[in-house]
């Protein structure tokens, strides 16, 4: 059954020396008619991922502008957990058809969850894959239901992308991230184009000094005067660690000083990961200078954000990617980054400009040195990425978005 999420309180007048006034003036006006309206969130897991890292402040902020804004988090076995990591895989493009006993897993958990739809709601926000078929079941009228997407559905597998589009066809509204993103014309009711966007407050993004960003990294052994090369991701293919480690291993030819830090929470919906975390320690064949560290070696918020604040580099070498969160984190901490030219990373690293785009390991390994042995032009690179941060991906401006979003269905 569904699990409330307990997510404290944040206040939106904390924000008003990071972003415009003008942006402050516009949540203020678009929360004043939705005042009181009951929003609910439901998605997969609490722990991991983009989309909790979202929701932990994107919540308490719709409540303090006014909403009664409530998160709850499906309930799910591993049986289920395979499923939807399927799925998930599936609609990024990977080979898979559905058998009957996974779809009927699919919609056994959808439909057990649904029992903890005990309040009404004036909205509901369907997070992803995992929760959409609860719609056809829900025990209450009149609400408004949003399914947002957050990964890339211009190139899926049909016959799991065929499985999930009846049960978007119900809702009222869908979110992606980049107009590309939406699977084809007419598939899905009234698509809007919103990408999400990071907490400058919360632990992992709050301005750390250099010296306390070196304390915490040296606590887990690299040398803090030496170069660090950082990836921060799940253990999972479409993030390529193994990619980084090459890439790595050619700067390090050039730069041989060079470490490389990966740093991979395990969610909780992700029974692959262990057995990509072993791969990629495998693949780093016991070299020193590497160091692979997950929440098991109480890697948490603050010490993803110290490494994050002290990394020479910043890479993020997915082979597919939603948005790309790590990305904006790196560069809002004005570290030069250098990434793979997919997803919604081109919409944050503008090539040259905020950071550079790579293809492959060689590219990626090339971007590195020549930040490496350029530390000027690289710093002036990621303050103009740390700006275009600023002023498009900040919480703020996502809560807007979605007040927007709200205020337009409320009027239908
Ligand atoms: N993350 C983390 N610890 C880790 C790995 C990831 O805190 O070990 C966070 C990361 O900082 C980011 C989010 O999880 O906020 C990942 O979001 P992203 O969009 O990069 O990728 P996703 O996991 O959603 O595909």
């Amino acid at each position: 059954m569904l699990r409330a999420v307990n997510v404290g309180s944040k206040s939106i007048a904390d924000y008003h020396s990071i972003v415009s006034r003008d942006l402050m003036a516009e949540i203020r006006a678009l929360a004043q008619p939705l005042e009181g309206k009951r929003v609910l969130h439901i998605n997969a897991t609490s722990f991991g991922g983009g989309v909790a890292e979202i929701l932990y402040t994107l919540v308490p902020l719709m409540t303090d502008v006014g909403l009664h804004a409530d998160w709850k988090v499906m309930h799910g076995k591993t049986e289920f957990f395979h499923v939807t990591k399927t799925i998930h895989n599936a609609l990024q493009g990977s080979d898979h058809v559905l058998t009957d006993e996974e779809r009927a897993t699919f919609e056994r958990y959808n439909l057990m969850n649904v029992g903890g739809l005990t309040e009404a709601y004036d909205y509901v926000i369907v997070h992803d894959a995992q929760p959409a078929a609860m719609r056809a079941h829900a025990p209450f009228e009149g609400a408004k239901w949003i399914w947002r997407c957050h990964i890339d559905l211009s190139t899926p597998n049909q016959d799991v992308l065929e499985f999930l589009l009846p049960m978007i066809e119900g809702y009222d509204l869908s979110v992606f991230h980049m107009a590309q993103y939406i699977p084809s014309e007419n598939s899905v009711p009234e698509p809007v184009i919103m990408p999400p966007a990071i907490d400058p407050l919360a632990p992992k993004n709050m301005a750390l000094s250099g010296d306390d960003a070196a304390y915490i990294v040296d606590q887990f052994g690299p040398d803090v005067e030496r170069p660090l090369m950082l990836q921060v991701s799940r253990f999972d293919p479409w993030k390529d660690p193994l990619g980084v480690i090459d890439a790595y291993r050619t700067v390090k030819r050039t730069v041989p000083d060079l470490q490389l830090v990966l740093v991979g929470s395990m969610a909780t919906d992700d029974p692959e990961g262990w057995e990509y975390f072993e791969r990629t320690v495998d693949y780093a064949d016991g070299d020193g200078d590497i160091y692979i560290l997950s929440n098991l070696n109480n890697v948490g918020a603050v010490e993803v954000n110290a490494f994050q604040s002290h990394a020479d580099v910043v890479v993020q070498k997915s082979i597919r990617e939603g948005f790309g969160l790590t990305v904006t984190e790196g560069l809002w901490k004005g570290r030069p980054s250098v990434a793979a030219n997919v997803g919604g990373i081109p919409l944050q690293i503008v090539d040259g400009q905020t950071g550079y785009l790579v293809s492959n390991s060689e590219e990626c390994a090339d971007r590195v040195t020549e930040m490496l042995l350029d530390p000027d032009a690289a710093r002036a690179m990621a303050r103009r990425g740390k700006q275009h941060v600023r002023h498009n991906f900040l919480t703020p401006r996502l809560l807007r978005d979605w007040l927007g979003i709200l205020s337009r269905l409320a009027d239908d």
